[in-house]
């Protein structure tokens, strides 16, 4: 099992570091031709989603990876990465991948005040630790979306399909187990596309 983590900009050495703890195997994307190589999965890293989705793009990174995550790559969207998997933004027009059928607000917790942490629970998990930074929550979702996480009532992590989306950051925090949540959907194969 290979994970590819986008490292165009954000938080993915966290992500790099805890998937290596696990024992995984990962590797960066930072330009297209790290697209060649074989992955099995993908993280999309918490940091400026507005950045990100801009230099994919410039990269040419983007329709290949749009073409994999709805063909059924399993996808972990953190922070900024749910942004960029969100079929819908509330409160910007942009639409990036837009294979995840939901409506996300972005820093709707305000930007200074945005972050906290919380612990709560998690379906199939018991309570885990959250860190939020400036980050979005869900505002609704749409038919097969299943919601694994609510935060004061806001929904703040989603199952569709291959594509885990989440407002928090689970790579800030040393508790694995969303990871491994993922890791058992790689393992699941790519049967269940979006
Ligand atoms: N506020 C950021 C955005 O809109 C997301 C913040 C984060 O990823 N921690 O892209």
């Amino acid at each position: 099992m290979r994970i590819a983590v986008s490292a165009v900009q954000g938080a993915f050495i966290e992500h790099e570091q805890m998937l290596s703890s696990l024992g995984v195997e990962c590797f960066e994307l930072r330009q297209r031709a790290d697209l060649l190589r074989s992955f099995d999965g993908l993280v999309l890293p918490g940091g400026e989603s507005t950045v990100q989705g801009k230099l994919l793009r410039e990269l040419d990174m983007f329709d290949e990876l749009h073409q994999q995550i709805r063909a059924g790559l399993p996808v972990l969207g953190t922070c900024a990465g749910l942004i960029l998997l969100a079929e819908q933004l509330s409160n910007d027009p942009n639409v990036y991948f837009g294979t995840l059928p939901v409506t996300v607000r972005r820093n709707a917790y305000g930007r200074q005040l945005g972050s906290f942490y919380a612990e709560e629970s998690f379906q199939g998990q018991g309570v885990v630790p959250m860190k939020f930074i400036r980050a979005p929550y869900i505002e609704s979702v749409r038919e097969g979306v299943e919601i694994m996480a609510r935060v004061e009532g806001n929904i703040v992590a989603v199952r569709y399909h291959n594509q885990l989306g989440l407002s928090f950051h689970p790579e800030l925090c040393s508790d694995t187990r969303i990871h491994q949540l993922f890791l058992s959907l790689v393992g699941q194969g790519s049967s269940s596309a979006a």
